[in-house]
């Protein structure tokens, strides 16, 4: 990495990633700026903030030959000044950057690439759950929990050794700016409508995914959800490697149906279902996706068994909170789109009130009136579309507004009755509400926390 190490760097937008990319560089020795709009942003030592101002001060570009996006910072926003006044410079976004850096240092690491719309942090988590079960010392994140780049300072910074393994969850923001990067695994998990108030159409959205696969060498293998409407769409981008299908006859599928269902890949093994503690069919599915590619790194299939029981899933899906007066509470609140929600709550075994609502992203809300009408108890609408939820409920259960959180809360428990729950599983983002995200991102005013895009880009 002794180029970077020479290179004057621009950072654009100072997130969570963002300031991992910065700090990074700063620590190979390259000179770094870092801008954002946001006057307030924490910048790190040894970087040169650059902030407040609308759009990147010429001067900031100045002697650059490296440019990193965070994600979701449009990259059609910032290329007009990049052409002009540093037409020379690589552009990354902090995974690529990151990935680029790794290979430099530690030569090529098992990679595994997830993305999707909905299961992304689930199957990252339990394919890093299957490989350390196997005994591999894997680094699992991306976008969900810690950057690569903050993982990979660290790694150098202390002289750990490399990882056995990357298994990076990748937003679709991440894979604009990926650039080709060796990969053994590439999956698709599912395209439903999100987003829209970024991409132009889903189709823009789905093509953006398909990015996972640029990498891919010939030996690697490429997994989609046979189900999906997308499939065929994704699949003329796939180009080197094996495509395996999950969900399908000749491919990875789950044999049931009831509480002997089997998790059986092409190949022949065969997993018991009820092994897996977390419910439902779209984990049926996240499993298949996470055993091929644990077998293809070459976990063997009891240490995949170990690795499947051992995995009670992650925080804010549908967890289950507590009992109260015979009502049980559900955090589902990772529950961000109307795909999400009928993931969680089509086929739920009892009546639920649901709490939906925040800020919405432009997806069409009809299938929740369905849902209600099937199995809901009531309605509680939150945030800035409280307006579009209610209506929802309209002639088909009780529905009610509320203000803030704890509000909703007490308006829904009084909805329930003994035997229902209490489910949040917003259909929304939360940025109306709440301003910082977990991977502690905090938005620059107008911009999105959790994904850093613009807020006020139209639909
Ligand atoms: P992501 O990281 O893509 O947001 P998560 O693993 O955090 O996905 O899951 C978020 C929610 O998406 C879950 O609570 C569940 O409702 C839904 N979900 C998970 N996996 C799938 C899937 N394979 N298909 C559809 N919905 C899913």
């Amino acid at each position: 990495a002794t180029d970077f190490a020479r290179s004057t760097a621009l950072v654009i937008g100072a997130g969570a990633s963002g300031r991992a990319a910065a700090e990074l560089l700063v620590f190979l020795g390259a000179r770094v700026r870092l801008y954002d709009q946001n006057p307030g942003a924490s910048v790190p030592d040894g970087v040169e903030p650059v902030l407040g101002a609308a759009d990147v001060p010429a001067a900031a570009f100045a002697g650059v030959d490296l440019m990193v996006l965070s994600p979701g910072v449009p990259p059609e926003r910032f290329r007009a000044a990049q052409q002009q006044f540093a037409p020379q410079a690589r552009v990354h976004g902090e995974m690529s950057l990151s990935l680029a850096i790794a290979a430099a240092r530690f030569g090529r690491l098992p990679t595994v690439l997830i993305t999707g719309t909905n299961g992304k942090s689930t199957v990252t988590a339990l394919t890093g759950a299957l490989l350390a079960a196997g005994g591999m010392k894997p680094f699992v994140g991306g976008n969900l929990g810690v950057p690569l780049a903050a993982a990979l300072q660290g790694l150098l910074r202390t002289g750990a050794p490399a990882p056995d393994a990357l298994v990076l969850e990748c937003s679709s923001f991440q894979l604009e700016t990926l650039e080709h990067a060796a990969t053994d695994v590439a999956m698709v998990l599912n395209i439903t409508p999100d987003h829209l108030d970024r991409y132009p159409t889903l189709a823009d959205y789905a093509a953006t995914k398909a990015r996972v696969f640029t990498g891919l060498h010939a030996g690697g293998l490429a997994l989609l959800d046979a189900g999906d409407g997308w499939t065929e769409f994704l699949r003329a981008r796939v180009g080197a490697g094996r495509l395996v299908l999950v969900d399908d006859p000749n491919g990875a599928r789950v044999v049931g149906p009831g509480p002997g269902d089997s998790l059986v890949l092409p190949d022949g093994d065969s997993f018991p279902r009820r092994a897996l503690p977390i419910p439902g069919r779209h984990n049926s599915k996240n499993a298949l996706f996470a055993l091929l590619a644990a077998r293809h790194l070459g976990v063997d299939p009891a240490a995949c068994l170990r690795g499947l029981e051992g995995f009670h899933g992650l925080p804010h899906r549908m967890t289950f909170v507590r009992e109260r007066a015979g009502v049980r509470f559900y955090d589902d609140s990772k529950a961000t789109n109307v795909a999400s929600v009928l993931a969680s709550l089509d086929g739920f075994d009892r009546p639920f009130v649901l709490i939906a609502g925040g800020r919405a992203k432009g997806d069409d809300l009809a299938p929740l009136r369905e849902l209600l009408r099937r199995s809901g108890r009531a309605l509680v609408a939150i945030g800035e579309s409280a307006d579009l939820f209610y209506p929802l409920a309209d002639g088909v259960v009780p529905a009610r507004r509320a203000s803030t959180m704890a509000e909703a809360v007490e308006v829904a428990a009084a909805l329930a009755g003994p035997g229902d729950a209490v489910v949040l599983s917003p259909a929304c983002a939360s940025y109306d509400w709440f301003k910082t995200t977990a991977s502690g991102a905090t938005p620059s005013p107008g911009w999105c926390g959790r994904c850093l895009r613009r807020s006020d880009t139209p639909a």
